[in-house]
């Protein structure tokens, strides 16, 4: 805590001696929050954290307005505000990263839900027979279309006797394999590695077309790290997408990378904290 704190003052030095005012902070924390209170109740980044009151602790020490939400949903309005989604109304933004997040955007505002746990994309089942995820339940999105998902996916093949080259690449310690290995892999032609990906893709599709058929968004931003393999993934979500899609009205949905590769996040966290302190213009 005393760094997340120490950071911000350093930031706000800095911005001070180049001449910048900085009005507010805005924070995006991975984990599950109470956004009333600003409470950060468990994070699987933080392990040691429990209702962790982070707002409240970082406006006592820097005294400005702190806004936080959610790491997907800060991502989400990111683009919105600044990125792939600033000419639509309504997108859903999934970030493929360790973990897959989800921030849902409807009328130009964040949609939290009832208790403020909407979109928790990566949890949406895609495989009722799938593997077990960090959740508790099987089949995730999660499980396959993450880094996380890919490298397990990579690692119980191993387990099964599968030909790859990913056992030369990991010095045959499956326990080394990452995901960016298996991109790799599957572009020196590796079978398995394509596979993976390949399935990575499809899961990301049968998700897609969940997302469309419920809430008919004008676009759905990919953005994270995963989506640097795009080509080799995307493929089979779209092969997916069109076979499943209910209507051809479905198609409209467009399907884009992020713009803001890296920092979506810390856009939408500084826009959430504008909007909070009403200087951002309503954005419908
Ligand atoms: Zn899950």
């Amino acid at each position: 805590m005393i760094c997340i704190t120490g950071s911000v003052r350093e930031l706000i030095d800095r911005e001070d001696k180049r001449g910048n005012k900085v009005v507010a902070v805005g924070i995006g924390s991975p984990g599950i929050i109470k956004l009333d209170k600003g409470i950060v109740v468990t994070s699987p980044n933080f392990p040691g954290w429990r209702d962790v009151p982070l707002r409240s602790l970082i406006e006592r020490v820097i005294n400005l307005p702190v806004s936080m939400d959610n790491d997907a949903n800060v991502a989400a309005f990111g683009e919105k505000w600044r990125g792939a989604g600033r000419k639509v109304n309504s997108l859903i933004c999934l970030t493929l990263g360790t973990g897959i997040g989800g921030g849902i955007i409807l009328d130009g505002n964040l949609w939290h839900g009832a208790h403020g746990m909407a979109g928790e994309i990566g949890h949406m089942t895609v495989d009722p027979n799938g593997p077990r995820c960090n959740c508790g339940n099987y089949g995730c999105l999660e499980a396959y279309s993450s880094a996380t998902g890919m490298v397990r996916g990579a690692t119980e093949a191993i387990k099964q006797g599968k030909r790859t080259i990913l056992r030369r690449f990991s010095g045959n310690d499956s326990r080394q394999i990452t995901a960016k290995m298996v991109y790799d892999a599957a572009t020196q032609g590796d079978r398995l590695s394509i596979s993976i990906l390949k399935e990575a893709g499809s899961s990301l599709g049968i998700a897609i077309v969940s997302l469309i058929n419920i809430l008919n968004p004008e676009m759905i931003v990919l953005t994270g790290a995963v989506t640097g393999a795009w080509d080799l993934f995307m493929p089979a979500a779209f092969e997916e997408i069109e076979k499943r899609a209910y209507s051809r009205v479905m198609m409209r949905t467009k399907i884009v990378r992020g713009k803001l590769p890296g920092s979506a996040g810390v856009v939408g966290a500084a826009g959430l904290a504008l909007r909070q302190m009403g200087s951002l213009p309503p954005m419908t």
